[in-house]
């Protein structure tokens, strides 16, 4: 019989996790209190990089980790990750100087030594003008240029590796809550688990228990002292504006001129620009998340110190997002100091209580290196040796030797009776990989599916049907921003929802009252979460 692990939380780490316990032939089961993907993975600036910064703080080791791991995401999953070429302007007040930053570049190029994107460059103010005509030149000294990557829609790359745990002999739970940690003397024997739509509840066993709840580490385990702590959150959040500059496909990255933090222009789902982050202490409610005034603010005059011109406000905002690092607890460390390396406790060694596991910290950039750490550990425990198998296997649809030869092939190729145009066609092979076969094939039978959801998406209805009937989606919310990014568009799904709404209901079986549940709950999501910059 295999030994039976039980997974809490379905982020990057919990299912990454999932993926690599079930290839090894564990029998795992893992829960997730909302949607897959619905905490902090799809919060993040959405880039697999070595971490330049942590060089400051001679993190050497997470530098040469995450470089390692970028290379390995961009052989298994290919379409959800690519690589992205970065600006860093050099201004007189820059905290750190041309040669410094060049020093430093030179240590990326060598810590990834195996890469297979380019080294580093030098530009000089021209350089930088015809990179970026509208960039402001005061001061500008000149630059540098380097690769790192993206992965635009995480929400996608969560899902792959669930979909691969699946096809391997997992099971996974949306929507089922964690609510108590089963133990008996000295040793956890399960999880008390709520299932939040029908609010039936059920004990599961286990033989381990792996806490990847993120942010809510510390709730999972229902610590009863503050000192008993373990994750110290930090607060970070994104604004999304349309690009200024349709041209625009390098990302931009400095230190900001106000507090010297970390800051990103990044181009986004080709028509957008992430602006992001801050990094601020958090001790709130994780449920409800927003940016408040004056991190908008801070994002926006840092914006507009680099590109005056443009003039962003408030206004120009299209959505923001706030999420949670689940950081390891320090109290003295600044935000930004707190090591973004992962960290594997043993609940045995440290509280006397068997058969569980939590995860702190960590990034989306070394999710695999994470779980493969986790498991082996797990392995040791439960008396089973079997090798990790994760960076050999393609996650699903990343079986592409070229996605630049093969999206051009494929789409050549694609029936003349189906009317999808080459952005949407693109944009298919992007989310899928070579597994867009599947949305293709709803389009062979029904050829109405190849219309966009909406004008403002290249997202198309095929989509929408085949995420309600195969990829566990139970609310418009999960189908329109982390199936698909048809959500995602300048009118945030809203212009065409009716349509949208009753095309999800036929396939999720939804009567009259549910739709317009569905529809209400999706409007105040939006309203909420993503467009609150209007109440700012
Ligand atoms: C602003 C910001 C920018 C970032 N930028 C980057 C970046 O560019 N690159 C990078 O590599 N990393 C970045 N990170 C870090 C990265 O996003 C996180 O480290 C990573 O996503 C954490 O994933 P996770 O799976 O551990 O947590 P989560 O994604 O939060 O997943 C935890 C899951 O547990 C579930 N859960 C919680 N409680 C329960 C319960 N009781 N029962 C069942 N389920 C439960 C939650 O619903 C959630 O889905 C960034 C983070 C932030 C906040």
């Amino acid at each position: 019989m295999s030994k039976k692990i039980l997974i809490i939380g379905g982020g990057i780490n919990g299912a990454g996790m999932a993926r690599d316990a079930t290839m090894r032939g564990f029998d795992v089961t893992l829960f997730d209190k909302g949607d897959f993907c619905s905490g902090t993975s799809w919060t993040s600036s959405k880039l697999i990089h070595g971490g330049l910064r942590y060089l400051e703080h001679f993190e050497f080791g997470l530098v040469r980790e995450s470089l390692r791991e970028r290379e390995i995401l961009l052989r298994i999953s290919p379409h959800n990750v690519h690589s992205l070429d970065l600006t860093i302007p050099v201004y007189k007040h820059s905290p750190h100087a041309l040669m410094t930053l060049r020093a430093g570049l030179t240590a990326y190029d060598v810590l990834s030594y195996d890469k297979s994107l380019p080294n580093h460059v030098v530009l000089n103010v021209n350089d930088i003008a015809q990179k970026f005509p509208a960039m402001n030149r005061e001061n500008l000294l000149g630059g540098l240029s380097y690769s790192d990557c993206q992965c635009p829609f995480p929400e996608r790359l969560v899902l792959n590796n669930l979909q691969s745990a699946v096809r391997h002999g997992a099971k996974i739970f949306n929507y089922h809550r964690v609510t108590e940690i089963c133990k008996e003397h000295d040793r956890v024997t399960g999880l008390h688990v709520k299932n939040l739509l029908t609010n039936e509840e059920f004990i599961f066993n286990a033989d381990m228990v792996i806490n990847a709840a993120g942010p809510w580490v510390d709730e999972v385990l229902q610590l009863k002292s503050p000192d008993e702590r373990l994750i110290g959150g930090t607060k970070g959040s994104h604004i999304v504006v349309k690009k200024f500059d349709s041209s625009m496909s390098s990302a931009i990255y400095v230190n900001a001129k106000s507090d010297g933090r970390p800051f990103f222009i990044l181009p986004w789902q080709d028509e957008y620009l992430l602006i992001g982050t801050t990094d601020i202490r958090f001790e709130g409610d994780l449920e409800t998340l927003r940016p408040d005034v004056k991190e908008i603010d801070y994002l926006l005059a840092e914006f507009n110190e680099l590109f005056p011109s443009v003039k962003l406000n408030r206004s120009s905002i299209l959505f923001s997002f706030s999420g949670v690092r689940p950081l390891p607890y320090t109290r003295e460390d600044a935000p930004s100091a707190i090591t973004r390396k992962h960290f594997i406790i043993d609940h045995a060694e440290r509280d006397d209580l068997r058969g569980l596991v939590s995860l702190v910290g960590g990034k989306l950039t070394t999710y695999r290196q994470a779980s493969e750490e986790m498991i082996d550990f797990v392995a040791e425990r439960l008396g089973k040796s079997s090798p990790c198998r994760t960076t050999e296997e393609p996650l699903p649809g990343g079986d592409l030797e070229d996605i630049e030869s093969y999206r051009r092939a494929e789409f050549i190729r694609i029936p003349a009776q189906l009317k999808i145009s080459e952005r949407s066609f693109f944009h298919l092979i992007n989310l899928y990989g070579s597994e867009y076969q599947k949305i293709i094939e709803l389009c062979m039978a029904t050829p109405e599916l190849c219309d966009t959801v909406c004008p403002h998406v290249p997202d198309i209805k095929a989509q929408l049907v085949y995420a309600a009937q195969n990829e566990w989606a139970v609310t418009l919310n999960d189908i329109m921003f982390r199936r698909t990014s048809a959500g995602l568009g300048e009118c945030v799904g809203l212009c065409n929802l009716d349509a949208t709404a009753e095309l999800i209901g036929r396939i999720l079986k939804w009567n009259d009252s549910k739709l317009t549940n569905e529809k209400n709950v999706y409007r105040n999501y939006v309203e909420k979460n993503l467009a609150n910059h209007r109440h700012v």
